[in-house]
Protein backbone atom coordinates (compact mmCIF):
# COMPACT_ATOMS: atom_id res chain seq x y z
CA UNK A 1 0.00 0.00 0.00
CA UNK A 2 2.37 2.63 0.85
CA UNK A 3 4.54 1.58 -2.26
CA UNK A 4 1.45 2.56 -4.38
CA UNK A 5 1.33 5.68 -2.78
CA UNK A 6 4.61 6.47 -2.88
CA UNK A 7 4.96 5.80 -6.39
CA UNK A 8 1.91 8.11 -7.13
CA UNK A 9 3.54 10.73 -5.19
CA UNK A 10 4.32 12.55 -8.07
CA UNK A 11 0.60 12.56 -9.65
CA UNK A 12 -0.66 13.68 -6.54
CA UNK A 13 1.44 16.45 -5.78
CA UNK A 14 1.25 17.31 -9.33
CA UNK A 15 -2.76 17.58 -9.00
CA UNK A 16 -2.05 19.36 -5.59
CA UNK A 17 0.56 22.22 -7.31
CA UNK A 18 -2.60 22.55 -9.81
CA UNK A 19 -5.04 23.31 -7.36
CA UNK A 20 -3.26 25.56 -5.17
CA UNK A 21 -4.79 28.36 -4.16
CA UNK A 22 -7.50 28.02 -6.38
CA UNK A 23 -10.52 27.31 -3.63
CA UNK A 24 -9.98 30.80 -2.06
CA UNK A 25 -13.97 32.00 -1.42
CA UNK A 26 -16.22 29.86 0.58
CA UNK A 27 -18.51 29.79 -2.26
CA UNK A 28 -17.17 28.39 -5.50
CA UNK A 29 -18.14 30.81 -8.84
CA UNK A 30 -17.92 30.07 -12.38
CA UNK A 31 -14.47 31.18 -12.91
CA UNK A 32 -12.67 29.56 -9.75
CA UNK A 33 -14.59 25.87 -11.34
CA UNK A 34 -13.02 27.06 -14.49
CA UNK A 35 -9.99 26.71 -13.20
CA UNK A 36 -10.40 23.66 -11.40
CA UNK A 37 -11.67 22.31 -14.58
CA UNK A 38 -8.81 23.52 -16.50
CA UNK A 39 -6.39 22.02 -13.26
CA UNK A 40 -7.81 18.66 -13.68
CA UNK A 41 -7.10 18.30 -17.15
CA UNK A 42 -3.60 19.33 -16.90
CA UNK A 43 -3.32 17.13 -14.46
CA UNK A 44 -3.74 14.40 -17.38
CA UNK A 45 -7.21 12.95 -16.01
CA UNK A 46 -8.80 14.09 -19.48
CA UNK A 47 -11.27 16.90 -20.33
CA UNK A 48 -14.33 14.15 -19.59
CA UNK A 49 -13.29 13.66 -15.90
CA UNK A 50 -12.81 16.77 -15.72
CA UNK A 51 -15.94 18.22 -16.58
CA UNK A 52 -17.55 15.52 -14.61
CA UNK A 53 -15.74 16.32 -11.39
CA UNK A 54 -16.41 20.02 -12.32
CA UNK A 55 -20.30 19.58 -12.20
CA UNK A 56 -20.37 17.30 -8.94
CA UNK A 57 -18.24 20.80 -7.52
CA UNK A 58 -21.03 23.07 -9.58
CA UNK A 59 -23.68 21.18 -7.53
CA UNK A 60 -22.49 21.17 -4.22
CA UNK A 61 -21.04 24.41 -3.69
CA UNK A 62 -24.13 25.65 -2.39
CA UNK A 63 -25.14 22.92 -0.10
CA UNK A 64 -21.85 23.64 1.90
CA UNK A 65 -19.09 25.98 1.40
CA UNK A 66 -16.12 24.30 -0.11
CA UNK A 67 -12.51 24.56 1.11
CA UNK A 68 -9.52 23.11 -0.72
CA UNK A 69 -9.78 19.57 1.22
CA UNK A 70 -13.86 19.35 0.64
CA UNK A 71 -12.87 20.20 -2.85
CA UNK A 72 -9.89 17.23 -2.89
CA UNK A 73 -12.62 15.01 -1.00
CA UNK A 74 -15.18 14.93 -4.52
CA UNK A 75 -12.17 14.90 -6.66
CA UNK A 76 -11.23 11.54 -5.03
CA UNK A 77 -14.53 9.81 -4.71
CA UNK A 78 -15.00 11.14 -8.82
CA UNK A 79 -12.14 9.76 -9.76
CA UNK A 80 -12.79 6.18 -7.40
CA UNK A 81 -16.21 6.14 -9.18
CA UNK A 82 -14.87 6.43 -12.72
CA UNK A 83 -12.12 3.48 -11.76
CA UNK A 84 -14.56 1.08 -9.99
CA UNK A 85 -16.49 -0.11 -12.73
CA UNK A 86 -13.44 -1.12 -14.77
CA UNK A 87 -11.71 -2.52 -12.44
CA UNK A 88 -11.63 -5.94 -12.98
CA UNK A 89 -8.84 -8.77 -11.51
CA UNK A 90 -7.62 -11.12 -14.10
CA UNK A 91 -9.03 -14.38 -13.24
CA UNK A 92 -7.54 -17.90 -13.77
CA UNK A 93 -10.67 -20.03 -14.52
CA UNK A 94 -10.80 -21.50 -18.05
CA UNK A 95 -10.96 -24.72 -18.31
CA UNK A 96 -9.94 -26.65 -20.23
CA UNK A 97 -6.60 -25.51 -18.99
CA UNK A 98 -4.57 -24.02 -20.16
CA UNK A 99 -5.83 -20.27 -19.50
CA UNK A 100 -4.13 -18.38 -22.65
CA UNK A 101 -3.21 -14.83 -21.51
CA UNK A 102 -1.60 -12.75 -24.72
CA UNK A 103 0.02 -9.61 -23.78
CA UNK A 104 0.59 -6.87 -26.33
CA UNK A 105 1.77 -3.76 -26.53
CA UNK A 106 4.71 -1.18 -27.88
CA UNK A 107 8.05 -1.85 -27.51
CA UNK A 108 9.46 0.06 -24.29
CA UNK A 109 5.78 -0.39 -22.59
CA UNK A 110 6.82 -2.79 -19.95
CA UNK A 111 5.72 -5.57 -21.56
CA UNK A 112 8.28 -8.10 -20.66
CA UNK A 113 8.50 -7.07 -17.03
CA UNK A 114 5.13 -6.80 -16.59
CA UNK A 115 4.58 -10.10 -18.07
CA UNK A 116 7.35 -11.54 -15.29
CA UNK A 117 5.34 -9.77 -13.09
CA UNK A 118 2.06 -11.43 -13.77
CA UNK A 119 4.00 -15.41 -13.47
CA UNK A 120 5.06 -14.11 -10.31
CA UNK A 121 1.72 -13.18 -9.11
CA UNK A 122 0.27 -16.56 -10.63
CA UNK A 123 2.80 -18.31 -8.76
CA UNK A 124 2.21 -16.96 -5.43
CA UNK A 125 -2.11 -18.45 -6.30
CA UNK A 126 -0.42 -21.83 -6.65
CA UNK A 127 -1.01 -21.85 -10.06
CA UNK A 128 1.56 -23.98 -12.93
CA UNK A 129 2.47 -20.84 -15.23
CA UNK A 130 4.58 -21.26 -18.70
CA UNK A 131 6.22 -18.38 -20.76
CA UNK A 132 5.45 -17.90 -24.38
CA UNK A 133 8.65 -15.91 -26.55
CA UNK A 134 6.02 -14.88 -29.14
CA UNK A 135 7.80 -11.62 -29.84
CA UNK A 136 10.46 -12.98 -32.30
CA UNK A 137 11.53 -9.57 -34.38
CA UNK A 138 13.77 -8.68 -30.36
CA UNK A 139 16.66 -11.10 -29.65
CA UNK A 140 17.07 -8.93 -26.95
CA UNK A 141 12.69 -9.73 -26.08
CA UNK A 142 13.65 -13.42 -26.08
CA UNK A 143 16.41 -13.05 -23.78
CA UNK A 144 14.93 -11.04 -21.26
CA UNK A 145 12.05 -13.29 -21.48
CA UNK A 146 14.35 -16.47 -20.95
CA UNK A 147 15.86 -14.65 -17.57
CA UNK A 148 13.04 -13.40 -15.96
CA UNK A 149 11.84 -17.28 -16.32
CA UNK A 150 14.68 -18.76 -14.84
CA UNK A 151 14.78 -16.35 -11.76
CA UNK A 152 10.81 -17.63 -11.68
CA UNK A 153 11.75 -21.09 -12.16
CA UNK A 154 9.32 -21.35 -14.86
CA UNK A 155 9.24 -23.30 -17.76
CA UNK A 156 9.11 -20.60 -21.06
CA UNK A 157 9.10 -21.75 -25.35
CA UNK A 158 11.14 -19.91 -27.44
CA UNK A 159 12.64 -20.25 -31.01
CA UNK A 160 14.87 -18.29 -33.15
CA UNK A 161 14.76 -14.63 -33.41
CA UNK A 162 12.76 -14.34 -36.55
CA UNK A 163 11.29 -17.22 -35.86
CA UNK A 164 7.15 -17.72 -36.60
CA UNK A 165 5.90 -16.72 -33.52
CA UNK A 166 2.30 -18.79 -34.04
CA UNK A 167 4.37 -21.85 -34.35
CA UNK A 168 6.05 -21.13 -30.53
CA UNK A 169 2.86 -20.37 -29.31
CA UNK A 170 1.45 -23.91 -30.99
CA UNK A 171 4.10 -26.07 -29.15
CA UNK A 172 3.91 -23.57 -26.06
CA UNK A 173 -0.10 -24.54 -25.59
CA UNK A 174 0.84 -28.12 -26.45
CA UNK A 175 3.26 -28.39 -24.01
CA UNK A 176 1.32 -26.10 -21.70
CA UNK A 177 -1.64 -29.00 -21.97
CA UNK A 178 0.55 -31.98 -21.77
CA UNK A 179 1.88 -31.11 -18.36
CA UNK A 180 -1.12 -29.20 -16.62
CA UNK A 181 -0.13 -25.82 -17.06
CA UNK A 182 -2.90 -23.86 -15.71
CA UNK A 183 -1.55 -20.28 -17.33
CA UNK A 184 0.21 -19.79 -20.22
CA UNK A 185 1.24 -16.07 -20.83
CA UNK A 186 2.53 -14.94 -24.44
CA UNK A 187 4.60 -12.45 -25.18
CA UNK A 188 4.18 -11.14 -28.69
CA UNK A 189 5.72 -8.32 -31.42
CA UNK A 190 4.94 -4.77 -30.03
CA UNK A 191 5.63 -3.08 -33.92
CA UNK A 192 3.19 -0.85 -34.12
CA UNK A 193 5.11 1.24 -37.10
CA UNK A 194 3.73 -1.87 -39.29
CA UNK A 195 0.20 -2.49 -38.20
CA UNK A 196 -0.80 -4.61 -41.34
CA UNK A 197 2.38 -7.26 -40.30
CA UNK A 198 0.78 -6.72 -36.30
CA UNK A 199 -2.43 -7.37 -37.09
CA UNK A 200 -1.53 -10.42 -39.38
CA UNK A 201 0.71 -12.17 -37.46
CA UNK A 202 -1.72 -11.67 -33.90
CA UNK A 203 -4.76 -13.17 -36.19
CA UNK A 204 -2.29 -15.86 -37.28
CA UNK A 205 -1.41 -16.49 -33.14
CA UNK A 206 -5.45 -16.37 -32.90
CA UNK A 207 -6.26 -18.95 -35.57
CA UNK A 208 -3.47 -21.43 -34.18
CA UNK A 209 -4.66 -21.07 -30.82
CA UNK A 210 -8.14 -21.38 -31.55
CA UNK A 211 -7.38 -24.90 -33.25
CA UNK A 212 -5.85 -26.03 -30.22
CA UNK A 213 -8.45 -24.67 -28.13
CA UNK A 214 -11.48 -22.38 -29.17
CA UNK A 215 -11.70 -20.32 -26.35
CA UNK A 216 -8.13 -19.40 -26.33
CA UNK A 217 -7.21 -16.76 -26.16
CA UNK A 218 -8.94 -16.04 -23.17
CA UNK A 219 -7.03 -12.63 -22.41
CA UNK A 220 -5.44 -10.11 -24.50
CA UNK A 221 -3.61 -7.99 -22.09
CA UNK A 222 -2.03 -4.55 -23.75
CA UNK A 223 0.20 -2.99 -21.38
CA UNK A 224 0.62 0.76 -21.61
CA UNK A 225 3.15 3.28 -20.47
CA UNK A 226 1.84 6.08 -18.54
CA UNK A 227 4.62 8.18 -18.69
CA UNK A 228 3.82 8.42 -22.49
CA UNK A 229 0.72 10.61 -21.06
CA UNK A 230 -1.74 11.14 -23.46
CA UNK A 231 0.03 9.13 -26.04
CA UNK A 232 -1.00 6.27 -23.93
CA UNK A 233 -4.69 6.77 -25.02
CA UNK A 234 -4.06 6.73 -28.30
CA UNK A 235 -2.42 3.75 -28.19
CA UNK A 236 -5.32 2.15 -26.62
CA UNK A 237 -7.48 3.33 -29.82
CA UNK A 238 -4.98 1.86 -32.43
CA UNK A 239 -4.62 -1.55 -30.24
CA UNK A 240 -8.73 -1.91 -30.13
CA UNK A 241 -8.26 -1.83 -34.31
CA UNK A 242 -5.48 -4.30 -34.24
CA UNK A 243 -6.46 -6.60 -31.28
CA UNK A 244 -9.99 -7.63 -29.48
CA UNK A 245 -8.13 -6.09 -25.88
CA UNK A 246 -9.95 -7.46 -23.12
CA UNK A 247 -7.87 -5.52 -20.50
CA UNK A 248 -5.39 -3.42 -19.71
CA UNK A 249 -2.28 -2.75 -17.31
CA UNK A 250 -0.85 0.14 -17.10
CA UNK A 251 2.86 0.29 -16.29
CA UNK A 252 5.08 2.80 -14.80
CA UNK A 253 3.08 5.01 -12.55
CA UNK A 254 6.14 5.37 -10.15
CA UNK A 255 8.18 8.19 -11.12
CA UNK A 256 5.40 10.27 -13.41
CA UNK A 257 3.39 13.03 -12.66
CA UNK A 258 0.85 12.02 -15.32
CA UNK A 259 -0.79 9.11 -13.63
CA UNK A 260 -3.99 10.66 -14.30
CA UNK A 261 -4.09 8.98 -17.48
CA UNK A 262 -5.10 6.07 -16.16
CA UNK A 263 -8.63 8.12 -14.63
CA UNK A 264 -8.76 9.50 -18.30
CA UNK A 265 -8.42 5.90 -19.77
CA UNK A 266 -10.96 4.31 -17.53
CA UNK A 267 -13.33 7.11 -18.33
CA UNK A 268 -12.87 7.20 -22.04
CA UNK A 269 -12.49 3.18 -22.70
CA UNK A 270 -14.61 1.55 -20.10
CA UNK A 271 -12.24 -0.97 -20.96
CA UNK A 272 -11.45 -3.49 -17.33
CA UNK A 273 -8.17 -2.61 -15.66
CA UNK A 274 -6.43 -5.25 -14.14
CA UNK A 275 -3.70 -4.16 -12.53
CA UNK A 276 -0.91 -1.05 -12.28
CA UNK A 277 3.12 -1.35 -12.06
CA UNK A 278 4.74 0.64 -9.91
CA UNK A 279 8.07 -0.50 -10.07
CA UNK A 280 10.46 -2.51 -11.77
CA UNK A 281 11.02 -5.81 -9.07
CA UNK A 282 8.10 -8.75 -9.18
CA UNK A 283 6.60 -7.36 -6.54
CA UNK A 284 5.41 -4.00 -8.10
CA UNK A 285 2.62 -5.27 -9.63
CA UNK A 286 -0.64 -3.86 -7.82
CA UNK A 287 -4.20 -5.01 -7.75
CA UNK A 288 -6.18 -2.16 -8.96
CA UNK A 289 -8.04 -1.00 -6.16
CA UNK A 290 -10.09 1.53 -7.19
CA UNK A 291 -10.41 3.83 -3.82
CA UNK A 292 -6.55 3.00 -3.20
CA UNK A 293 -5.77 4.46 -6.23
CA UNK A 294 -8.35 7.76 -6.19
CA UNK A 295 -6.70 8.69 -2.52
CA UNK A 296 -3.40 8.13 -3.93
CA UNK A 297 -3.91 10.18 -6.88
CA UNK A 298 -6.23 13.04 -4.87
CA UNK A 299 -3.71 13.09 -2.31
P1 LIG B 1 9.16 -3.97 -23.18
O1 LIG B 1 10.09 -3.47 -24.22
O2 LIG B 1 7.77 -3.45 -23.37
O3 LIG B 1 9.19 -5.44 -23.00
O4 LIG B 1 9.62 -3.28 -21.82
P2 LIG B 1 10.44 -3.85 -20.58
O5 LIG B 1 9.62 -4.79 -19.79
O6 LIG B 1 11.77 -4.31 -21.03
O7 LIG B 1 10.55 -2.52 -19.71
C1 LIG B 1 11.21 -1.36 -20.18
C2 LIG B 1 11.81 -0.66 -18.97
O8 LIG B 1 10.77 -0.17 -18.13
C3 LIG B 1 12.66 -1.56 -18.11
O9 LIG B 1 13.80 -0.85 -17.66
C4 LIG B 1 11.75 -1.91 -16.94
O10 LIG B 1 12.46 -2.19 -15.75
C5 LIG B 1 10.96 -0.64 -16.81
N1 LIG B 1 9.64 -0.84 -16.19
C6 LIG B 1 8.68 -1.72 -16.51
N2 LIG B 1 7.60 -1.58 -15.72
C7 LIG B 1 7.88 -0.58 -14.85
C8 LIG B 1 7.17 0.07 -13.77
O11 LIG B 1 6.02 -0.24 -13.43
N3 LIG B 1 7.84 1.08 -13.13
C9 LIG B 1 9.09 1.47 -13.48
N4 LIG B 1 9.64 2.48 -12.79
N5 LIG B 1 9.78 0.91 -14.47
C10 LIG B 1 9.19 -0.11 -15.16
Amino acid sequence: KDRLFGGLSKTSSRLSENLTGLVTKAKLDEATLDDIEDALIMSDLGPATAASIREKLAGERFEKGLTEDAVKQIIKSEIAAILEPVASALEIDAFPRPQVILVIGVNGSGKTTTIAKLAHLFLEQDYGVMLAAGDTFRAAAIGQLKIWAERLGVPIISGPEGGDSASIVYDAVKQATATGIDVLIVDTAGRLQNRAELMDELDKIRRVLGRLNPAAPHDIVLVLDATTGQNALSQIEVFKEVAKVTGLIMTKLDGTARGGVLVAAAKQFDMPIHAIGVGETLDDLRPFDPEEVAAAIAG
